[in-house]
C-alpha cells in the first residue's frame, strides 16, 4: 500500500522536474524591467495559470529520449555546466535563445551582455511570462532558480547584480538553450 502511494506521488512530481523541497514555494517571475522586490507573486501565479494550456509535459523517459545527456542533466535534473565551457558563453551573434526542451523563446541577443561570470548572461527575459522563478536553497545557498514556464526545465539562476535597466543577471546554462540566428539583413534595405 505504501509502495503504491509513494509511487503515485513521485510519478506525479517527477515529470515536472521540481524537487519536493521547491514545491512548497509559490512560483514567481522576474523580468519585464522589474526588480525582484517589485514582483507580485499573486499576479504572477495568475498569469502562469492563464498560460497553462501551452504547457509541455513529458515523462522522464521521453525527456531522456529527446534530449542530449547534457541537456537532460541540466534541464531535468537541475545540473550546472562547468563555467567558461558553454557554447554560448562568449557568443554575441544577433538572434534568439530558445529553450532546448520545448523551443519557447526565452532570451534575445539584445539583452545578452559580457558578464564574465562564466555562463551566458542576460539582463532581461524576452517576455516575463516565459520563465518562472523559485527560491532554491540547495548547496547551502539561497538563490533564485529560473525555469522555463512551458516545460518546467531548469535554466539557471537570476541575481541582482546585473546592469541597467533591470539590474538583473540571468545566469543561464548554454546547454539549456538553442540559439536561432536572426535572418540575414537584406542589403537593399540598408
Ligand atoms: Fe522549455
Amino acid at each position: 500500500m505504501f509502495f503504491w502511494a509513494a509511487t503515485a506521488v513521485v510519478g506525479f512530481l517527477l515529470p515536472f522536474g521540481f524537487p519536493l523541497s521547491l514545491t512548497v514555494f509559490g512560483p514567481y517571475r522576474v523580468g519585464g524591467n522589474k526588480s525582484m522586490s517589485q514582483m507580485d507573486p499573486a499576479q504572477n501565479e495568475a498569469s502562469e495559470n492563464s498560460n497553462s494550456s501551452k504547457k509541455v509535459i513529458k515523462s522522464d523517459a521521453e525527456w531522456r529520449r529527446i534530449l542530449t545527456t547534457e541537456q537532460y542533466c541540466i534541464l531535468r535534473k537541475k545540473g550546472t555546466e562547468q563555467p567558461y565551457t558553454g557554447v554560448y558563453n562568449d557568443h554575441f551573434e544577433k538572434g534568439l535563445y530558445k529553450c532546448a526542451g520545448c523551443g519557447q523563446v526565452l532570451f534575445s541577443s539584445e539583452t545578452k551582455y559580457p558578464s564574465h561570470c562564466g555562463w551566458p548572461a542576460f539582463y532581461d527575459v524576452e517576455k516575463a511570462e516565459r520563465v518562472v522563478c523559485r527560491i532554491d536553497r540547495s548547496y547551502g545557498m539561497i538563490r533564485t532558480e529560473v525555469l522555463c514556464s512551458r516545460c518546467g526545465g531548469h535554466l539557471g539562476h537570476v541575481f541582482q547584480d546585473g546592469p541597467s535597466p533591470t539590474g538583473l543577471r540571468y545566469c543561464i546554462n548554454s546547454a539549456a538553450m538553442i540559439f536561432e540566428p536572426s535572418p540575414p539583413q537584406n542589403p537593399q534595405s540598408r
